[in-house]
């Protein structure tokens, strides 16, 4: 088996070539698929992992806009429609300097994974730009929005690909996207997009969903070693959506939050993380770390070394793909680091996750951890469908039930594969039999 996944790796890199990010995401899952193909021959019979690998669709385009000083300019937009297989395809959009094909390629097939691990009929999907939309004014960034929505309107809908937002993409861009949407279509589709305003189709707790997610996730995970996040150390990463509200559930459930960062460098704050400051500096004022040091004196910010410098008990890693690498994973592990849970995607690279696994620390990999965002959404467009907006107290008692079925599925299927606690091998085989079960039933397309 390990010469076939072998040979289905080598064929993925020799025809994508220098995706690395791409080839490391499909590196990890294949990983783990060796035993459930050594029980389901019916799997590599139909070439299920060859067609898994493959995306359904991908499409890149031309987003030329104007800026504020009458300059034309220029960026690429990409959508992967990786696989429809349990549902429309589903997955934010990333509108970030570094975007390019491998990157939004190792989100859509991520994606795949996650959603199926959800259990809500949806499928993977991905898409972005190479704006950056830092520095830009509303109303340069309204303009990028609609032209990038001018090409994209004609591929996406509500029964077939449902954007939402990632890193560089919130409730601004969501509405600019959504308006131009209507506008082209003469629809008012709300259930296309999520991620929406909360006056007009978005959800309650969608917003929060996706730190609250990976601290519900990490709780599970502690649970099943008898221990709990009150009184626990935490160190953040990122000051982003998924950072701000991972670091408001943790705080929530008795844990001192004691760092978050951007860019720029990160912040520790010994007396524990003042949340609505936080959030009022990056959502509201779009400012920089910074100008939280600058109104909370036990706050230090530090622009040399690594956020995973700051010693804690559990680490919520919530910025970008491989920011934490393996001399961070030994630090971490020195200073005590009991428990790892994902908040970003694939942020922790395959050698980090080794040495916390050896460690017998509780790692929570991203496509099981952050599931809580893209499992909201899900409950978004079915709010959306029935016409209908539940209270936060509903919706955030679903999200919480989604996460711990998750958690359990993950721990269960790796216990099933004779491998305890092993949530990365839980994941990826849990995802993945659930996406190969329905393409053997839809024949081969
Ligand atoms: P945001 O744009 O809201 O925030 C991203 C944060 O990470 C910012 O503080 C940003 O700092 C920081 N960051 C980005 N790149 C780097 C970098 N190279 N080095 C240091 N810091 C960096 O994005 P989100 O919070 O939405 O997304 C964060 C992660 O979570 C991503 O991996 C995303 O794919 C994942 N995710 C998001 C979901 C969601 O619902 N939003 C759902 C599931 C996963 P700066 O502003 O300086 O760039």
């Amino acid at each position: 088996m390990e010469h076939y996944l072998d040979s289905v790796f080598d064929h993925v890199r020799t025809l994508n070539p220098g995706e690395d990010v791409f080839h490391q995401a499909v590196h990890e899952v294949l990983d783990s698929l060796g035993p459930v193909l050594e029980r389901h021959p019916e799997y590599r019979e139909a070439r299920i992992v060859e067609r898994l690998i493959e995306p359904e669709r991908q499409v890149i385009f031309r987003v030329p806009w104007v800026d504020d000083a009458g300059e034309v300019q220029v960026n690429r937009g990409y959508r992967i429609e990786f696989n429809s297989a349990l549902g429309p395809y589903k997955g934010g959009l990333r509108f970030h300097p570094s975007v390019n094909i491998s990157i939004i390629k190792f989100l859509g097939f991520e994606q795949i994974f996650k959603n199926a691990l959800t259990r809500q009929g949806i499928g993977g999907g991905k898409g972005g730009s190479n704006f950056d939309p830092r520095g830009k004014s509303d109303a340069e960034v309204m303009r990028f929005c609609q032209s990038f929505m001018t090409e994209l309107y004609r591929h996406i809908g509500e029964y077939t690909d449902v954007p939402a937002g990632d890193i560089g993409v919130g409730g601004r861009e969501i509405g600019y996207l959504f308006g131009q949407y209507k506008r082209l279509t003469n629809r008012y589709e709300a259930g296309v997009l999520t991620g929406k305003g909360l006056g007009w189709g978005g959800s309650l707790v969608r917003t929060e969903a996706t730190g609250y997610g990976t601290v519900l996730f990490a709780e599970s995970m502690m649970a099943t070693r008898g221990e709990a996040f009150d009184g626990q150390r935490v160190a953040v990463s990122g000051a982003g959506n998924v950072a701000i509200y991972a670091i408001e559930k943790a705080q929530q459930l008795g844990a001192t939050v004691v760092s978050f960062s951007d860019s720029s460098g990160y912040v520790v704050d010994e007396d524990g993380v003042d949340v609505d400051l936080l959030r009022q500096v990056k959502e509201i004022e779009r400012g920089r770390v910074s100008d939280y040091v600058d109104r909370k004196p036990s706050a230090e910010l530090v622009t040399d070394g690594s956020v995973w410098d700051v010693p804690c008990t559990v680490a919520l890693p919530c910025a970008t793909q491989n920011e934490l690498d393996e001399a961070a994973a030994k630090t971490l592990i020195d200073n005590g680091v009991k428990v790892i849970a994902e908040g970003a995607n694939m942020p922790c690279t395959p050698a980090a996750v080794e040495l916390f696994q050896e460690a017998e620390c509780l790692f929570g990999p991203g496509k099981a951890a952050n599931a809580g965002g893209v499992a909201t959404s899900a409950l978004e467009m079915e709010q959306n469908a029935s016409r209908e907006q539940w209270p936060f107290e509903r919706t955030e008692d679903k999200l919480t039930l989604i996460m711990k079925n998750i958690h359990d599925e993950c721990a269960e299927t790796a216990e099933e594969y004779g491998d305890p606690g092993n949530y990365v091998l839980g994941a990826n085989i849990a995802g993945f039999r659930r996406v190969a079960n329905a393409m053997l039933d839809q024949g081969i397309i």
